[in-house]
């Protein structure tokens, strides 16, 4: 792949560059509802000015922008330590399954708040007994008069509390072989059949909730890709998610690493050789991220569809935030414990970077089983 970027891709790196740089919307509240109030207003703000999902084909409101576009665009957006727009998962997930699976009227109804932020959206997959074994969820969905009826539990849920839309996946089969029962919905979290309850993080935040249906209404026109191919939709969200989380990662974790370097310099610590050796560890993983996330975006370009070494991405991007910020904590010593500190809080919301979108453990199996081509273990 040609690293350098041609005329046109220079130029758009100067305009999104000099948009953030005018635009840049501050330091972010404390407070979960302060801070997720900071991030709609920042979409908004961000979609007026044509730049809410720019990877969204112009028709429907975005900016058709190539991949190469994108990968400057994400990586702007993290040089300047902006914050991420409040409806994330309608962005990134939520719009895209719409656009591949959805009907017309669907498209009409739900893009355009998704990219405003009028309405955010949640992703309601995992359950207490199914996350990375996922096909093996239990909340069912019943056919009723108009549409359904759903019934069951959620867990992780990102946002729920401030969600008006819900990506649910439910059981609508018991008899078939359990990829094949599923069927993806839209389900209005604003109705009395939907509870959500807030679960507290190690960071003291409250970003994701248990989410529990009990009988939960669901029109016919919000199902998504027909009944029984729930899965096949389910499998478009994750590829879009994991797409979504490997974007502008390299340059975060480096601007992240030059900031830990200047603590290290204030402290006097430059010249520990222990300290060197972890920090040029650090280094080295940050240039395989970005040249390995090049090599993901030359693949994609190819055949079209987001390909295994975004697995390698995500399990070497969540292994470098995690030791990146140890170190930051060690660095500082006793000031590292305090709750509250920036690089205290990096420290403990980097624990969930290995869980989060697919663990470690189930990056290694797809590396094993599609990149090394082992037999698979089941
Ligand atoms: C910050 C955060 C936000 C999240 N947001 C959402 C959300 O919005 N919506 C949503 O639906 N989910 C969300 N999740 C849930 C996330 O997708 C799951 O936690 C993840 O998929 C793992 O599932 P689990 O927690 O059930 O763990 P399990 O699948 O029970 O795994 C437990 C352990 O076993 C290991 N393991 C499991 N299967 C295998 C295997 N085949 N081989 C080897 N090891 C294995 C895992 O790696 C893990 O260490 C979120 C999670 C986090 C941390």
């Amino acid at each position: 792949m040609d690293l350098t970027l041609n005329e046109s891709e220079a130029a758009f790196r100067d305009e999104v560059r000099s948009w953030l740089e005018a635009n840049h919307p501050g330091p972010e509240p404390h407070g979960d509802e302060a801070a997720f109030a900071f991030r709609r207003e920042w979409q908004r703000k961000m979609h007026e000015a044509g730049w809410a999902g720019i990877s969204w084909p112009k028709e429907y409101g975005g900016r058709g922008a190539t991949l190469i576009e994108q990968a400057i665009f994400s990586s702007e957006m993290a040089r300047a330590d902006v914050p991420s727009p409040a409806n994330i998962l309608g962005l990134v997930m939520g719009g895209p399954v719409i656009m591949a699976h959805g009907t017309e009227e669907q498209k009409e109804r739900w893009l355009e708040p998704i990219l405003s932020a009028e309405e955010i959206w949640c992703q309601g997959f995992s359950e207490p007994e199914s996350g990375s074994d996922l096909a093996s969820l239990k909340t069912k969905a019943v056919k009723v008069d108009g549409g359904w009826k759903a019934t069951g539990q959620k867990v992780w849920t990102t946002f729920a509390h401030e969600s008006k839309w819900c990506m649910l996946v439910a059981r609508t089969d018991t008899e078939v072989a359990k990829h094949k029962g599923l069927t993806y919905f839209i389900c209005d979290m604003e109705q009395e059949g939907v509870e959500i309850r807030p679960l507290v993080q190690i960071t003291g935040e409250s970003e994701f909730n248990e989410v529990f249906f009990q009988e939960a209404f669901i029109p016919d026109e919000n199902l998504v890709g027909g009944e029984g191919n729930g899965w096949m939709v389910a499998i478009t969200t994750l590829m879009n998610e994991r797409a979504g989380l490997g974007g502008g990662a390299a340059v975060a974790v480096s601007r992240d690493l030059a900031a830990l370097i200047e603590v290290v310099k204030e402290r006097g610590l430059d010249q520990d050789p222990q300290i060197r050796a972890k920090i040029a560890d650090l280094l080295i993983g940050c240039e395989a991220l970005r040249l390995g996330g090049m090599r993901a975006m030359t693949a994609q370009m190819k055949t079209g569809i987001p390909g295994p070494e975004g697995s390698i991405g995500k399990w070497e991007w969540a292994t470098l935030n995690q030791s990146l910020t140890e170190l930051a904590c060690d660095v500082l010593g006793p000031e590292g414990l305090e709750r509250g500190t920036p690089w205290t809080y990096r420290m403990l919301r980097s624990r969930a970077n290995s869980i989060e979108g697919g663990t470690t453990e189930v990056m290694k199996n797809i590396i094993a089983e599609r990149v090394l081509q082992l037999p698979r273990l089941r």
